[in-house]
């Protein structure tokens, strides 16, 4: 299971618990930081934003995964909780949480060629295998078809209303060149 359908797991999982037809799942601590802010509604539009990134990026056929759109991650907690617990449940490697966790908070290598990676991921190394084999990063990466992906998840997000709400939204991936400053792959909204 890679970590979108996770995540929709988890979240149908809340919607069943709200029902009462179900268990509250785990993680529980971003079980119960969701449970306290989400209403049905809100739930039903994170669940509808997962969903549509999981097919497009499945449709895609690219490596990368897009980053979890900050609609979502706000209600469960990402930004909020422990990074070691949030870092585990988005699958990000041990290796790169500890990375994270001395201070790194962004991207701060100089890549020998152009890496792709989930908008926010911040990897050990510009070529860490594990990042790679969970989806989190690309080196040596064509960037277009990542570009034109973007271009369709907005496109797709926006007729859910939810894709310029966020003052901190910046994109779905970050490119990183050599020697040069990682670039997003569009403007800011
Ligand atoms: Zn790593």
């Amino acid at each position: 299971m890679n970590t979108l359908e996770r995540v929709l797991t988890f979240l149908q999982d809340l919607r069943s618990h709200l029902d009462g037809t179900g268990d509250m799942p785990e993680p529980r601590t971003l079980a119960e930081f969701a449970l306290q802010r989400l209403t049905p509604m809100d739930l039903d539009i994170c669940i509808n934003i997962v969903e549509t990134e999981l097919v497009l990026w499945e449709e895609s056929g690219l490596h990368v995964r897009p980053a979890l759109h900050p609609y979502v991650s706000e209600r469960i907690g990402v930004y909020t909780l422990d990074d070691e617990e949030v870092g585990r449940f988005l699958g990000y490697p041990e290796c790169c949480v500890e990375y994270f966790l001395e201070g790194h908070v962004r991207f701060d290598h100089d890549p020998d060629n152009v890496v792709v990676v989930t908008e926010g991921f911040v990897p050990c190394s510009p070529t860490c295998r594990r990042a790679h084999r969970v989806h989190l990063l690309e080196f040596d990466a064509d960037p277009e078809p990542y570009r034109r992906l973007e271009g369709r998840l907005r496109t797709r997000l926006e007729k859910l209303g939810v894709l310029s709400y966020h003052s901190a939204y910046r994109g779905f991936y970050e490119v990183h060149v050599p020697k040069f400053e990682g670039v997003h792959l569009d403007r800011p909204y």
